[in-house]
């Protein structure tokens, strides 16, 4: 039988405290000026229709002391229903008032470590950031994952593994979802990529585990970010606007 996971000790000072140390913006380029354009003009990770943002309950105590940003959310279909009857007793989801009203320091961990999870091997061992894999079709990032600077990963990384000491059932939970990851890139007969500890580029082979060094080959972007007439094509269709730049990083 598998032993429950110690009790949280986690505390909203805590959070404020993993909240000041995991401040280093994803990259020094704005990515969501390239996905905003296939999404009415919001950034994908900032609305709700694309990604409901779940917090622990100690998380929503400190937001709701420090901004009215945040309030909790309400299920509206099956889909949005499904994600809340899923949440483990401690957490729950939240929305905030949208991408105009945001505010930099109230961002929830998982606003700040959008599109990554902790990846964690078969061993339990935190090597790196995996790419929360439903998002590739819309999140430009993802395509661009050799752009992430590594103070953003040094931070996400402080930051999770502070989480897992407070909170044990977090490690728990990406152990799992990691091993989801896994098999779902074994079905798919892909390899995961990963961003490891010193924001390096590698790649897991979903049945053995294995990780090894990537090349620039082993990270094909994804559609629409796959051409500058692909992606202009979906941003046409979407009735938005292609930045300055296109596709390209700048
Ligand atoms: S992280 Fe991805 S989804 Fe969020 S703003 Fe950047 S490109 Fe868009
Ligand atoms: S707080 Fe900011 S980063 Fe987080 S979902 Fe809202 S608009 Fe996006």
């Amino acid at each position: 039988m598998s032993k429950k996971p110690p009790k949280a000790t986690i505390t909203p000072a805590d959070f404020a405290a993993l909240y000041d140390g995991f401040t280093a913006p994803i990259s020094r380029f704005d990515c969501g000026r390239k996905c905003a354009p296939l999404n009415g003009g919001s950034p994908v990770c900032c609305s709700t229709d694309n990604a409901v943002p779940v917090v622990h309950k100690v998380e929503f105590d400190l937001l709701k002391e420090r901004t009215d940003l945040w309030s909790k959310f309400k299920p509206y279909d099956y889909a949005t229903r499904q994600i809340v009857a899923e949440l483990t007793p401690d957490c729950m989801a939240i929305h905030c008032k949208g991408a105009r009203h945001c505010e930099r320091d109230n961002r929830t961990i998982a606003c700040r470590g959008f599109p990554f999870y902790p990846y964690l091997t078969r061993q339990k061992e935190f090597v790196g950031l995996g790419t929360y894999w439903v998002f590739e079709d819309r999140c430009w990032m993802m395509s661009n994952l050799e752009i992430v600077d590594k103070k953003f990963v040094q931070e996400f990384i402080a930051t999770y593994e502070a989480m897992f000491v407070k909170d044990p059932s977090e490690f728990t939970t990406y152990v799992d979802f990691s091993a989801s990851a896994r098999r779902v890139y074994s079905r798919w007969k892909r390899q995961i990529p990963l961003l490891g500890r010193e924001g390096e580029l590698l790649i897991v082979e979903p049945g053995s585990g294995a990780i090894r060094r990537g090349r620039k080959k082993d990270f094909p972007k994804i559609a629409p970010f796959s051409s500058e007439k692909e992606y202009r094509a979906a941003v046409g269709e979407a009735g938005g606007e292609v930045p300055r730049e296109g596709l390209r990083a700048a």
